[in-house]
């Protein structure tokens, strides 16, 4: 075929080769019309010879076009060259699974587990639309630079296949993947699809899929007569769960395996929820040890700990007795009371604009204690106040990355996320910290814990973290969604929510192990959510607020008048939601968010967030390094 770099095709000029299969090449083109890029498939002439081949196959792609999923390459179109025929692509900038694997020799069992889940989803949704894949293997894979999975190639292979392209040389792909109904000539099915995942799935934990041998022929004789190797056999250790899940794929008899993609969705998740059961039950178990040995290094470690924690509560408590006069200055100003007009009490008597020392916009703020607090911003700005907020100092970090979110803890544990995947972890308040790796280039907006040692992270592209260890270590959750993810929050231990962009919000009943979508209330943003047992409040959008009574079931529209759009929004106690918002909006409500009150107090600047302290006092963040502080 002739080189095609540098050429102009109809409205497309082709920049470069990306890759180079059985039935022709894939250049990366730049679309003149729309601006954008594109792939661009060129069937050699090998391949279209008839003007009947070319008929079907512009009629497939026209049904593929039709395909709209987060996990499929979407086709735009396809374009005649001479005697070349090309489809013309979403380009996923990215790279395919068949890459990773040899670069990596095999995958980790959670990112196996978190790509298959996206091709599930993906293959699902076409399945239902009647359509089969035929070609499912890791070339036709492709992960952005976001971590999501994209299938290629949809239907393409169905002509070529018909066209019997696969019996004259011209290969497209390989018989590794083959289910024994195809490579025996009979029905194809979405069922094959499922076998080939199998074998891909196979393929990501052990590095080679399941029938590897020298000849097509003994490949051919694998997948109808042989059985595999076990994945446990191959790597001692694996859980048994992993197995049967490939002997189902697997099946000889197209009739014994996973019935559709949703089945075989199912059984991953389980194992998915498998495998956090045990990983959290290691990490207690690597916790309690030490109890049984009484005079190891590690229980007189615990001793010391525990008493430095013992001291640090006394200390708590003598502060509190020794400023008790400020203590009641606090309670004096606590919020309980801060706007409750039927009290008799001074109350909100105003703000003060703190002096952070900074212009970046600051993205969050939280306090330890009365004294101790911590605000993030752009740029890497890390700041930090022992005296309730009065003087800041700057904590170099080392990074100029955006951050937007940190969680605390008295010992000294720091974790912040960020722009450009910054994820760092300390444990002596940032003094030094390593970078959690996450795989591609994302932002993390939010990170929040349930407990001690369940926590979870939010972020583009539908990102969801978890760890079960306290934030040591993390794993990708399955998300039902590509939309950024802005804030979580928990009804109990199990009934969680999670908004976002364009009216997203994602349900969990098993503390996080799973999400689901719920029906969109509102195709704006949502960025903030809070519960507070069976009541709730979600901010957004156009000041968009909605409202739960029963725990997140329904939600019902608020309207207040003259606000902007809301970044956060908090119960400071069960009655009190504060409210935030661009144009420095400050809203209140006395009744669990039911009614809400605007309060005029001229901040002007955009607000980002806000927090509380244990007593009560509140503080407010927004751009140009504002910190403010209710007085
Ligand atoms: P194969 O038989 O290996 O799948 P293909 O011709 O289908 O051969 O594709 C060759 C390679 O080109 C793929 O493995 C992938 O790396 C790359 N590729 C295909 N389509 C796209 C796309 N839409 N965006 C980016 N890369 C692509
Ligand atoms: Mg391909």
């Amino acid at each position: 075929m002739e080189n095609l770099v540098g050429k102009k095709i109809e409205n497309y000029e082709i920049l470069s080769q990306i890759g180079k299969g059985g039935m022709g090449e894939v250049y990366l083109a730049h679309d003149l019309k729309l601006d954008r890029r594109v792939a661009i498939k060129i069937l050699g002439s090998a391949v279209v010879d008839n003007a009947k081949f070319i008929e079907r196959f512009k009629r497939e792609a026209k049904n593929q076009a039709q395909l709209s999923h987060p996990n499929i390459v979407t086709v735009f179109g396809f374009i005649e060259y001479h005697n070349l025929l090309g489809i013309v692509m979403e380009y996923v900038d990215g790279e395919s699974l068949d890459k990773i694997i040899y670069r990596q020799k095999r995958l980790h069992i959670y990112d196996a587990i978190y790509i298959t889940r996206q091709i599930l989803a993906g293959l699902g949704y076409a399945h239902t639309k009647g359509f089969v894949h035929r070609d499912i293997k890791p070339s036709n894979i492709i992960l952005n630079k976001e971590g999501i999975a994209k299938i290629v190639d949809f239907g393409i292979s169905k002509s070529l296949f018909d066209k019997g392209v696969t019996h004259t040389g011209a290969k497209i792909g390989t018989v590794l993947y083959m289910s024994p109904e195809q490579i025996m000539g009979k029905d194809v099915t979405h069922r094959s699809d499922i076998y080939a995942l199998g074998c891909t799935l196979y393929e990501m934990l052990v590095g080679q899929p399941p029938f590897y041998e020298d000849s097509e022929y003994n490949v051919m004789e694998g997948h109808l007569k042989k059985k595999h190797k076990k994945v446990n056999e191959v790597m001692p250790g694996t859980s048994e769960i992993i197995d049967k899940i490939i002997e189902r794929a697997l099946a000889k008899d197209a009739n014994e395996r996973y019935n559709d993609c949703g089945e075989f969705q199912q059984a991953v998740h389980e194992l998915d929820k498998y495998l956090a059961q045990v990983e959290s039950n290691l990490f207690n178990q690597k916790k309690r040890k030490p109890k049984s040995k009484s005079f190891s290094i590690l229980a007189f470690s615990g001793f010391i700990l525990a008493m430095f924690g013992l001291s640090y509560f006394v200390f708590l408590q003598v502060d509190a007795l020794l400023h008790s006069e400020q203590l009641n200055e606090l309670k004096k100003y606590s919020f309980q009371s801060l706007f409750n007009s039927t009290d008799d009490s001074p109350g909100f008597t105003g703000l003060k604009k703190l002096k952070s020392g900074t212009n970046f916009r600051i993205n969050s703020i939280s306090f330890l204690d009365e004294r101790n607090g911590f605000a993030l911003g752009d740029s890497g700005t890390v700041l930090t106040t022992s005296d309730s907020g009065n003087t800041w100092q700057q904590i170099n970090i080392y990074s100029k990355k955006n951050i937007y979110d940190g969680y605390f803890l008295p010992t000294g544990k720091s974790i912040l996320v960020g722009d450009s995947s910054a994820f760092y972890f300390s444990t002596n308040y940032l003094n030094d910290y390593r970078q959690i790796l996450i795989q591609g280039n994302n932002t993390l907006f939010r990170i929040h814990f349930i407990d001690d040692l369940t926590g979870f992270v939010l972020g583009n592209n539908g990102i969801i973290m978890k760890s079960l260890d306290g934030g040591l270590s993390w794993r990708r959750i399955f998300s039902p969604t590509n939309q950024l993810l802005y804030d979580v929050s928990f009804v109990n231990e199990s009934l969680g929510f999670i908004v976002g962009w364009n009216g997203t919000v994602l349900k969990t009943t098993d503390r996080g192990e799973s999400w689901t979508i719920e029906k969109p209330m509102t195709r704006k943003y949502l960025k903030s959510i809070d519960l507070m047992g069976e009541y709730g409040v979600i901010v957004g959008g156009g000041g968009e607020i909605y409202k739960t009574d029963n725990a997140g079931e329904t939600w019902t529209l608020i309207n207040v008048d003259n606000i902007s759009g809301l970044q956060k929004v908090k119960f400071i106690n069960e009655n009190l939601v504060i409210a935030i918002g661009s144009k420095g909006n400050f809203i209140v409500s006395n009744n669990k968010g039911e009614n809400w009150n605007l309060l005029d107090e001229d901040i002007f600047e955009n607000l980002t967030n806000l927090c509380s302290t244990p007593l009560g006092r509140l503080f407010l963040v927004g751009v140009n390094g504002t910190i403010i502080k209710l007085l």
